[in-house]
C-alpha cells in the first residue's frame, strides 16, 4: 500500500484550514488586538475565503497547480504580513511538488520545508522572534524527524501539529522582535503570537485531511 496525499487530500486540507481560521476568527483577533492591529482573524478569513471561492472555478488537478492558486490567491487577497508570507509559504511548497497528483511522505516533507524556508527568505525571521516561525519550524522538523523514523504519513503530520501546538504555546513569554508587535517592545511578551495560533492550525488541518483519507 502507497502512502502519499492526493491532490483531493490538499483541497480537503485547505478547505479544513479555511473553516478552522472562520471559526476562529474572533479568538486570533483578540491575540492580535493584544500585541498587533486586531486584523489578524480577519485577514486570514478574508484570504482563505477568497482562496476557497478560487478553487471553487479552478479544481486544480495537480498539487502544484493547488498549492501555487493558494499562494497567489493569499498574496493578492490580504493586505497584512500574514498574507504575503503565508502566500509564499504555499507558492514555494508548489514550487517543489512538480506537477503531480499526489505525494509521498519525503515530498511533502521537502515541499513543507520549502515553503518555511520562503517565509524565512520574506520575513527573516529567526527562533524566538515570536512570530509563525515558531510554530511552523518545529513542526516541519517534526515532520521529518518522524518520517525518518518510518512513521506513517497520518502520524508524521500529527506529529508536526503537536509541535506546532507547543510552538505557539511557547511564543507566549517571548518579546517580539519581528512585524508590528515588536514595536511593543517587553510589552508583547505574555500574550501568544497570533500568526504562530493560525500556524498550528494549519497543521492541525493538515493531520486532519490526511488521517480523514478516503
Ligand atoms: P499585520 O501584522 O500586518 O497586521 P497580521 O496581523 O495578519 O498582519 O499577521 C501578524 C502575524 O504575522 C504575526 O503574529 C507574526 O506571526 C507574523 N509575522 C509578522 N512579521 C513576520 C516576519 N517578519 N516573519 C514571520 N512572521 C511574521
Ligand atoms: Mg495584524
Amino acid at each position: 500500500m502507497t502512502d502519499t496525499i492526493d491532490t483531493g487530500t490538499l483541497r480537503t486540507w485547505i478547505r479544513l484550514f479555511r473553516d478552522a481560521v472562520a471559526e476562529k476568527r474572533d479568538w486570533l483577533t483578540e491575540l492580535d488586538s493584544a500585541i498587533g492591529d486586531a486584523d489578524h482573524g480577519a485577514n486570514m478569513a478574508r484570504g482563505m475565503d477568497a482562496v476557497a471561492a478560487k478553487l471553487d472555478e479552478a479544481e486544480p488537478a495537480t498539487a502544484d497547480e493547488l498549492l501555487k492558486t493558494v499562494g497567489m490567491t493569499l498574496v493578492s487577497s490580504v493586505g497584512g504580513a500574514s498574507g504575503p508570507l503565508y502566500g509564499t509559504f504555499f507558492l514555494r511548497m508548489g514550487m517543489t511538488t512538480g506537477p503531480v497528483a499526489e505525494l509521498d511522505a519525503a515530498g511533502l516533507g521537502t515541499s513543507l520545508r520549502a515553503g518555511v524556508d520562503g517565509i524565512v527568505a520574506r520575513g527573516k525571521a529567526e527562533p524566538g522572534d515570536k512570530t509563525m516561525y515558531d510554530a511552523m519550524a518545529p513542526a516541519v522538523d517534526a515532520f521529518d524527524v518522524a518520517v525518518a523514523g518510518g512513521a506513517s504519513l497520518s502520524d508524521a503530520a500529527r506529529a508536526a501539529s503537536d509541535a506546532a501546538e507547543a510552538g505557539r504555546d511557547a511564543t507566549e513569554p517571548l518579546v517580539a522582535r519581528k512585524g508590528r508587535a515588536s514595536y511593543l517592545g517587553e510589552r508583547s511578551a505574555g500574550h501568544l503570537d497570533p500568526g504562530a495560533a493560525s500556524t498550528a492550525l494549519l497543521f492541525d488541518t493538515l493531520a486532519t485531511a490526511i488521517s480523514g483519507r478516503a
